[in-house]
């Protein structure tokens, strides 16, 4: 294991190495935030499950020794993962249900969402697509060519989301072809991404990448994925900067927790910190129910509490609104609005 203070995480602008050492190991990990054995056995029975994997950067963020520390809990493998309860299922939105074409689902009126890549460059133990037959829909070019085809034959599609696994974590080349392709439909008017890259390695966010991005005619959303402030750090803000430099415009979604954001103090100070590099507070999703990660649950009725205290101790568009996705409804169900 290579000591963090030893692992130039920021000043390389080459996200492709910080990828190559990323931490994909329980032991590894365990050395690198300075927990003991005592932890090792779960954590390998449950990195079977889904494996460990967390990049240098995310990692220099957390505390050493705190078991509990809020983004450790998020890429911990723990023994809870093992006894899940029986309605923790796989897939627990029937996305297979919408499954349109390889690769494309279909579940809202006017948008589709693109699985581009299975990979993440982390692993978070509460993902609901851990359990996401990826091999089904993984694609060359021209498959791509073949599935994106569905968008000639339904025009009401006005927007094409990027997701996964993580868009971001296609070369530049790769992404800059999916988008020439998607470029044939004139009926796309927006391409948002689904991306934790820009939290988890700001420094994926790199010249060529903005240049393609600030190329296209369409209007270009990102939709990042953070969940507590102590993620928001200052190449995190400068990698925001970069990208509404270019016309970018920046949301956030974050997943309610227990053990990491669920007080209405921690996610009042995300909110702040995401709206400080100018980043807008989109959704706060209540968990998604999969196997292994019922010990992140935060019932219904409290999570509407914490949801009422952080309306009434901040302002309005500081407040995301608090989401649930029921399979089948025609979009995400609001469970209390940020007005
Ligand atoms: C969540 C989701 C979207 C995006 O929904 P918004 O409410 O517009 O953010 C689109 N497609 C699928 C399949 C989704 O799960
Ligand atoms: S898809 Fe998103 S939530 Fe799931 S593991 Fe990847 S980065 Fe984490």
């Amino acid at each position: 294991m290579i000591p963090l203070t030893d692992v130039n995480v920021h000043a390389t602008n080459d996200w492709q190495s910080e990828i190559r050492q990323m931490i994909r190991t329980p032991e590894a990990l365990l050395a690198a935030v300075g927990l003991g054995e005592e932890w090792l056995p779960a954590a390998q029975a449950a990195s079977k499950l889904f494996p460990v994997r967390v990049t240098p950067s995310f990692v220099a963020k957390m505390r050493q020794g705190d078991p509990n520390d809020p983004l450790l809990r998020q890429v911990m493998p723990l023994a809870e993962e093992l006894s899940s309860p029986a309605d923790f299922i796989d897939d627990p939105l029937n996305e297979e249900a919408y499954n349109v074409e390889r690769g494309i689902l279909h579940k809202y009126h006017n948008r589709i969402l693109t699985v581009t890549t299975s990979a993440c460059a982390i692993h978070c133990r509460y993902c609901f697509r851990r359990h996401f037959p990826y091999q089904d829909n993984s694609q060359s070019r021209a498959q791509w060519q073949q599935s994106l085809a569905y968008l000639a034959d339904h025009p009401e599609i006005d927007e094409v989301v990027l997701s996964g696994g993580d868009p971001l974590m296609l070369t530049n080349s790769a992404l800059a072809s999916l988008l020439t392709e998607i470029d044939q439909y004139p009926n796309v008017k927006r391409i948002r991404f689904h991306s934790r890259m820009p939290i988890v390695t700001p420094s994926r966010i790199d010249d060529e990448l903005l240049q393609i991005l600030a190329s296209k005619v369409q209007s270009i959303i990102f939709v990042v994925h953070s969940n507590h402030a102590n993620e928001i750090c200052k190449y995190v803000g400068h990698a925001a900067k970069l990208l509404i430099t270019n016309g970018v415009r920046l949301y956030n979604q974050a997943v309610l927790m227990r053990g990491v954001n669920d007080s209405a103090r921690s996610l009042r100070r995300l909110s702040e910190e995401l709206f400080a590099i100018g980043i807008q507070p989109y959704y706060l999703h209540l968990m998604d129910r999969v196997k292994g990660a019922a010990h992140f649950e935060v019932p219904e009725s409290e999570a509407i509490q914490i949801h009422q205290d952080l309306r009434a101790s901040t302002s309005g568009y500081l407040v995301p609104q608090l989401a649930r996705e029921i399979a089948g409804e025609p979009s995400k169900t609001i469970v209390a609005s940020s007005g």
